[in-house]
């Protein structure tokens, strides 16, 4: 059964030395509760173990903070229960300091000797176990205890869910067992696998034991794309995604887009902290809380945001207020954003759903789809981000990022999209096989990489930028595109030579010939375009709004009309459409906030994207077209009609201000 998660929840840490004293000494049910009230909170993950290996309820399995004297985790839950608040419970899996304590044979062991997290004896912080030792019999017991004593919560958080090299005693048994040479790294990995798919199996099955429909969620600070086997260790989805804490603010929407087509539901995970976890004392402006609200609602999800309790079990009341002024708008519009489904014309194909990148790898986002993923936002185009398995006859267009090699497979698959009439954008690598001949008829031949880096373009005049008319540097090589029979969307200009030592000119690379190359920046026939250079690599890498608006022309060019249009809106602001099919109405959403980046690398923080103001925009016209007839278009939660103008092939409205967030309901 599909899980109905609710939409606004807190994720309390609470990772509570054993050096601190009076643990949960200030908890007050009455506070607690008033704090969630302010905080117009209806969900809240409580913690039975922590990272210190620290359980907060007494315990026969575990160790109970020596200095906590009562059972804080029940007294949480009842407290909870009376004011109908849920309530799942957070396990740390994967990092335990009473375990690593007592049994440091237990850690993860990297080849190279070293500790994970905390490397070295001198580091202060948690270290990895290894759930190819017994300190997994020891969790799943640990896993069971706690559902017994809580058969009723709202399911079960366990945390630091990754695969890992390791060299202890039981992972080198095993790859010796199964006949793997440990000094290779493909054994290490074969190995690590294995361990992950066990630790899946073994911690799911605890926690259904005793209860078959425990909700169960494993955090790996990302869902990787295209890792599908797991998903059926999980009832729901919490996508950990905090702007200012390492991910930034264009993670969260790729991640949504993505796990909107698994058909689990899920929610958005963001923190109250300036930065990231574990910030005591750090809170981000309310605005930025409720600009990351809104932008879960628009992406299709609920809401979480992460706090941690101060050790006392005191609350924190500035935090609580901060919540309440972004959850009090979620809770308006809640009616608007419960099981939508994300309209859109174009899907980016993520080349990380193709690498090996395992679940909780650090290399959480591949370059050429942050690239990818950015321009599409900032052209504000309807898409979603998908894995080779999708179902690719929903789109009109498809997006292959430009690192991806297509196989036999995908190359069937593309095929028989393109049959159907779909349309295949696609730069650098994709598309282009090892010998450098293009896969699919795209009217050009290839000859291979340019021996010159960097190299300029000048697209055709409706592809230019706005303000580029002239050669436009490239800084990695384009291949090298003879036109046949397909069109040419713009000319290659070669540097006069490389800079070398030999050779150079200026502070930084050579200019171009006056003359072109001979080949094309780019070439097009029928459905199918391909542009010669990894432009979305180099839009992640260099940011110039140059190769955007290039890049954003060419795919307006390919896709034609869009399902809807957006004029006299910023490239900062977000646009969404959601069908929610039962109310048989679509629901628009503009978002709009300005993030800026302030601090520096080197202060205790670094420097952060921080949202302080929100600055209204006006007079937005938004045209849609969609296959059903829309009669009426009205702002919603505040329930204002628009006026409506009947275009070619739909309607287009005003929408006289944006504060923030928006919707629109069209019915
Ligand atoms: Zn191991």
């Amino acid at each position: 059964m599909r899980e109905i998660l609710r939409f606004r929840q807190v994720h309390l840490d609470f990772h509570t030395s054993p050096a601190i004293k009076g643990i949960g000494a200030k908890f007050k049910k009455k506070e607690f509760q008033d704090a969630l009230k302010a905080g117009r909170v209806d969900s809240i993950t409580v913690f039975a173990k922590c990272h210190h290996g620290l359980s907060y309820h007494p315990t026969k399995v575990g160790t109970m903070h020596p200095h906590l004297s009562f059972d804080l985790l029940r007294a949480q839950v009842e407290a909870c229960r009376e004011i109908n608040v849920n309530t799942p419970i957070y396990i740390s899996a994967g990092l335990d300091s009473v375990m690593a304590e007592a049994h440091p044979e237990w850690l993860v062991l990297r080849p190279d000797g070293r500790r994970l997290w905390a490397n070295t004896p001198l580091d202060a912080g948690f270290r990895r176990l290894c759930y190819n030792s017994p300190y997994m019999d020891f969790l799943c017991d640990q896993i069971r205890e706690v559902v017994a004593l809580h058969p009723t919560c709202h399911g079960i958080f366990l945390d630091i869910i990754s695969e890992e090299e390791c060299c202890c005693k039981w992972c080198m048994e095993w790859m010796a067992k199964n006949g793997l040479d440990a000094t290779l790294p493909e054994s290490r990995k074969k190995a690590s696998q294995h361990t992950l798919r066990r630790y899946y199996e073994r911690a799911t099955a605890a926690c259904r034991e005793q209860v078959p429909a425990m909700r169960v969620f494993h955090n790996s600070g990302h869902v990787t794309p295209g890792y599908r086997e797991i998903f059926k260790h999980f009832s729901h989805l919490e996508l950990e995604s905090l702007p200012t804490g390492g991910w930034g603010y264009d993670h969260y929407p790729m991640s949504a887009k993505y796990v909107a087509n698994l058909g689990l539901d899920f929610l958005g995970m963001t923190g109250k902290f300036h930065a990231s976890w574990g910030e005591f004392g750090g809170l981000k402006h309310p605005n930025a809380l409720r600009y990351e609200c809104a932008a879960m609602l628009a992406y299709g999800s609920k809401c979480s945001i992460g706090d941690q309790c101060h050790p006392s079990g005191k609350m924190d009341v500035s935090t609580y207020e901060v919540i309440g002024e972004a959850y009090d708008e979620v809770a308006k519009k809640e009616p608007w954003c419960a099981e939508v489904k994300n309209i859109a014309d174009v899907g980016l194909l993520l080349s990380a759903s193709l690498g090996t990148a395992p679940a909780g790898s650090s290399d959480r986002q591949h370059r050429d789809d942050v690239g990818a993923n950015r321009a599409l936002l900032e052209g504000h185009f309807l898409f979603d981000t998908l894995d080779t398995e999708a179902d690719f006859s929903k789109y009109r267009l498809l997006v292959i990022s430009d690192s991806i090699r297509i196989d036999a497979q995908l190359k069937k698959k593309l095929d028989r999209y393109l049959a159907k009439g779909g349309k295949l954008f696609l730069s650098g690598q994709a598309g282009v096989a090892e010998d450098n001949t293009f896969l699919f008829d795209v009217g050009a031949k290839c000859d291979g990489l340019s021996p010159f880096s960097p190299d300029f373009i000048l697209p055709r005049a409706d592809l230019q930028p706005a303000f580029v008319k002239t050669p436009l540097v490239m800084y990695s090589p384009s291949r090298r595109v003879r036109v046949t029979d397909g069109v040419s969307l713009g000319d290659i200009f070669d540097p006069y030579f490389n800079r070398t030592y030999a050779h150079y000119c200026s502070h930084r690379h050579t200019p171009n010939e006056l003359k072109p190359s001979g080949f094309v920046c780019g070439v097009m026939k029928g459905n199918v375009m391909y542009l010669a250079h990894p432009v979305f690599t180099h839009y992640q890498g260099n940011g110039a709004v140059a190769y955007k608006d290039f890049i954003v022309n060419a795919l307006r060019l390919l896709l034609g009309q869009p399902t809807l249009a957006v004029k006299n809106l910023p490239s900062t602001a977000r646009v969404t459409l959601m069908e929610q099919p039962a109310q048989k109405r679509f629901i628009a959403h503009l978002l709009y906030a300005n993030t800026i980046l302030r601090g520096a690398n080197g202060s205790p923080t670094g420097a952060v994207e921080v949202i302080e103001d929100l600055v209204p925009l006006h007079d937005i016209e938004v045209t849609v077209r969609l296959p059903r007839k829309i009669k009426s278009a009205r702002l919603v939660p505040e329930n204002i009609p628009l006026e409506t103008k009947p275009v070619d092939g739909g309607i287009s409205f005003v929408v006289p201000r944006l504060l923030c967030h928006q919707m629109v309901e069209l019915a």
